[in-house]
């Protein structure tokens, strides 16, 4: 299991590699544009996170809702590496999330996936101010559409998850509108 899950990584992001370099100027300045976008919001939910101490509540209890990650990792985070010419770093699907490292995420805040930006748990979330809590939920709504408008554009655009989506495409292009 482990070792097909790597594999299909490396197929998919091969394969997305390769349609990017395909796409037509305006649509990959679309994504330049988006992903600019969508990294402010995350380091801005990301600002809201530490405010209410959240690193110190995670390393209390060790980081536990990062078990769930497996699939968290989307289209739109890949992109925003590879439209920058870099690669994501490799992922260990042995750990509970194969970006999990040692000292936390191997993400920077601007590429993590959705799910894990804007889940703020109920210990974190009561040490905003309501002021706070009201910026968060306007940030995760913008985030959203932010993402979804990926969902319209590009067919391995999900919020379920990269290689989720790969999956069920079985081997369609995955930057192809949408059926
Ligand atoms: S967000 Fe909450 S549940 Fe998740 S690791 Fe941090 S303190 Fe634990
Ligand atoms: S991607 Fe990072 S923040 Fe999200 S579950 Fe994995 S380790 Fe945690």
């Amino acid at each position: 299991m482990i070792q097909q899950r790597q594999q299909l990584w490396q197929r998919t992001v091969t394969a997305v590699a390769a349609e990017l370099e395909r796409l037509d100027s305006p649509r990959r300045a679309w994504i330049t544009e988006a992903v600019t976008a969508i990294a402010r919001d995350q380091q801005r939910m990301h600002a809201l996170f530490l405010a209410a101490d959240g690193p110190a509540a995670c390393s209390r209890c060790n980081g536990a809702c990062c078990a769930c990650g497996t699939y968290h990792f989307t289209l739109v985070n890949l992109l925003a590496y590879l439209i920058e010419g870099t690669l994501p770093p490799l992922p260990e699907f042995s750990r509970p999330c194969p970006f999990l490292g040692p000292s936390g995420c191997r993400l920077p805040v601007a590429r993590r996936p959705f799910n894990c930006v804007i889940f703020l748990c109920e210990e974190i979330w009561h040490n905003l101010s309501e002021p706070q809590q009201r910026q968060a939920r306007l940030l995760e709504d913008a985030l959203r559409r932010q993402y979804l408008a990926f969902d319209a554009l590009f067919a391995g655009s999900s919020l379920r998850g990269l290689l989720i989506r790969a999956e069920r495409l079985q081997g369609q292009a995955l930057l192809d509108a949408p059926l």
